[in-house]
């Protein structure tokens, strides 16, 4: 079979250059995929009870980006979503990032903005060299707070003291000296109207693009001439494993139907120091669903299982380091997405990745 442009994975990655390709170039493309079912990690399926769930955790669409954000306005309407987290910490509930609530319901305080940054700045550690992710947190909110929100569950969450982590875990969440509760600060936030999946086939309708599910794209590439393989899946796979296995942490999901209207104040609720999950989320209370039952989901981190986030930790960075070696070498191979190069993206960015990638590696014709 001959085809000029092959993607491997059917994430956000693969079907966004595959949507260009076919759409703008008018070219034929295959995409491989090894899962059942395309989205990649933003799939997502109604369940026996018709509530529309996340198969792979709450995903919430955020940017600033306002190019990425008009691009998938093309497939999909947006519900207008502000997204919400509350902390479970000492029997109460706080919202998270830390914001002026956080701190007085925590401490019982009336504080105002400029109080409540007087408040961290006398408990905020003086650290030298912010190495880790412990640093970080002790030099932005002090050892107490360090340890009745961050430490424990970032323990869960990587099964590592935060000690043992890279800054970028935890500077990812910022603390607010204002009232703003809402969890991300981006200018456009959304959920698909329609949810994600129906986003994702309205990408890849056009003829132009073919698609196999259930394929390790092992089984077929030796049958498949093409000129350019755009490749999302994990590295080390591609590589046969030479440099060794990049460690990822995984998340077991369960999920429970319950037979009333409503579970939780919030679309998701953490549990830093109680229970071994680390959070739950409503799944109504992201998609709107009007239904007289309710679906939950709990995340219980784990060593094995599906790959979802890389390990922060020098290590895996060292071995990684190794893999690029390996995939600068490549003529006709581009990787991209959070498998290929083994970052976190959220699905902005690996939206933005994808249409820089087709911008430099795809020509228009005359
Ligand atoms: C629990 C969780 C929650 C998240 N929440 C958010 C959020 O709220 N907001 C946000 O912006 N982002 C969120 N993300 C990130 C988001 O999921 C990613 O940005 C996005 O899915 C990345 O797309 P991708 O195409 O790079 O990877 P994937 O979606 O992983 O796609 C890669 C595809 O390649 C396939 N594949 C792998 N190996 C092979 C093979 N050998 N042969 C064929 N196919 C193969 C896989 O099956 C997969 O479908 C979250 C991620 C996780 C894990």
């Amino acid at each position: 079979m001959k085809f000029k442009y092959v993607i491997v994975g059917a994430g956000l990655a693969g079907l966004t250059l595959a949507e260009r390709i076919a759409n703008v170039l008018n070219e034929k493309v295959l995409i491989i995929e090894k899962r059942g079912h395309i989205g990649g990690n933003v799939y997502d399926s109604y369940n026996e009870d018709g509530i529309l769930i996340h198969n792979y955790g709450p995903h919430i669409f955020h940017t600033n980006d306002r190019e990425v954000y008009l691009y998938l306005s093309n497939f999909t309407k947006w519900n207008d979503f502000w997204h919400r987290v509350l902390t479970y910490v000492d029997g109460n509930l706080v919202p998270m990032p830390i914001t002026v609530e956080t701190i007085n319901k925590l401490y019982n305080l009336n504080l105002d903005c400029s109080q409540v940054e007087k408040f961290l700045q006398e408990r905020a550690e003086q650290i030298d060299e912010v190495k880790t992710s412990r640093d970080v947190a002790l030099s932005k909110v002090g050892k107490d707070i360090y340890e009745k929100i961050f430490e424990t569950y970032t323990k869960k969450q990587w099964g590592l003291d935060p000690g043992e982590l890279d800054t970028s875990v935890i500077s990812r969440i910022p603390v607010r000296l204002n009232r703003d509760t809402r969890y991300f600060a981006d200018k456009y936030q959304g959920m698909p109207g329609h949810g994600y999946t129906r986003m994702c086939e309205n990408m890849i309708a056009n003829k132009n693009i073919k698609i196999m599910l259930n394929t390790n794209y092992k089984e077929i590439i030796d049958q498949l001439h093409y000129e350019t393989l755009f490749y999302t899946g994990p590295t080390d796979e591609f590589y046969d494993y030479k440099h060794g296995k990049l460690s990822y942490r995984s998340i077991q999901f369960q999920f429970e139907t319950l037979d009333k209207n409503e579970f939780q104040e919030a679309p998701v609720v953490n549990y830093p120091n109680d229970y071994d999950y680390t959070r739950i989320t409503e799944f109504k209370k992201l998609t709107w669903q009007d239904h007289k039952k309710t679906t939950i989901c709990k995340e219980f981190p784990c060593s094995d299982g599906e790959p979802y986030y890389p390990f922060p930790t020098k290590d895996c960075k060292a071995m990684f380091a190794l893999y690029e070696e390996d995939m600068k070498k490549e003529k006709n191979v581009v990787f991209l997405g959070r498998l290929a190069e083994y970052r976190y993206y959220n699905m902005d960015a690996v939206v933005r990745r994808a249409l820089d990638v087709f911008g430099c590696r795809c020509q228009a014709p005359n």
